[in-house]
Order: structure tokens, then sequence, then C-alpha cells
């Protein structure tokens, strides 16, 4: 993937692309499934956390990556083109293998919409499918 390319999806999303930003994208599309903020930092050990932290942070809130959080762990996966600044349509299942230990986004599944009580309020619903992927079984 050129970094012309990597350059272009930031700006699309409003990101400016500075150095850092591109190999934190260029990082992110390199694997195959989520990331945590400490993986990301491993692979960046000259940088300053707060600076990944800063990264991974606007590119949430521009709509470039979602959260998945299981088990109290936060993870981060890229988004699909419909995600922008102002909403996230990222309402597919998420698979983790029992194998890998990776978290998937399984973009073809969606999770249905969930009517809730009134009188509830409704912030997050974790909903994460279990057992193991495909690379693991094949
Ligand atoms: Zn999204
Ligand atoms: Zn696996
Ligand atoms: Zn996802």
């Amino acid at each position: 993937m050129s970094m012309d390319k990597l350059e272009k999806q930031l700006t699309d999303k409003k990101i400016n692309p500075t150095a850092m930003r591109l190999l934190i994208l260029k990082f992110l599309k390199q694997q195959n499934g989520a990331v945590s903020l400490a993986d990301i930092e491993s692979s960046f050990e000259q940088s300053d956390r707060v600076t990944i932290y800063r990264t991974v942070k606007t590119f949430e809130s521009k709509g470039l990556l979602h959260s998945i959080t299981t088990n109290n762990v936060t993870q981060y996966a890229l988004c699909s083109q419909e995600c922008d600044a102002n909403s996230h349509h990222d309402t597919h299942l998420h698979f983790v293998c029992s194998s890998c230990k990776k978290t998937i986004c399984l973009t073809q599944v969606s999770i249905p919409q969930i009517e809730i009580p009134q009188g509830f309020q409704l912030d997050d619903i974790e909903i994460v499918a279990k057992g193991i992927c495909r690379e693991c079984k094949s």
C-alpha cells in the first residue's frame, strides 16, 4: 500500500496526515484483526505513548477506527467506508478466536437492533462471538 493511498484515506476522513498518523494507519492495515493500544505501543517503541493514544482517539472520533471491548480490554479495528466524524455504522459482529486470541470484524454479520424497556438508557452493547477462526481451523 502506497503512502499516497494512506494519505488519501486520512484526508478523506478530514484527518491531517502527519507522519505518525500515516505510520499508525499503515500498521493497522497490516493487521488481520483488532489491536489494543499496547499492541500499537509495542510496535512503535520509540514513540511517545501519549501521541499514540491521541492518534487512536482522533482516528476513532473521525470515523476511521471503532473500538471493541471484551473482558475489559479495548481493541481497535478499522471502520467501513460509511463511518464518519458524526457517526459510526459498525454494527457488525466481532469474533474472538480462542486459539490465536485475535478479535476479528465480521462485517458481513450485522447485529440486530435491540429494544430495551422504557426508562433504561442504553450506552453500549457488547456482543462477541467466540470460537475458532478460519485461519486456525484450516
Ligand atoms: Zn466506525
Ligand atoms: Zn484464530
Ligand atoms: Zn469491527
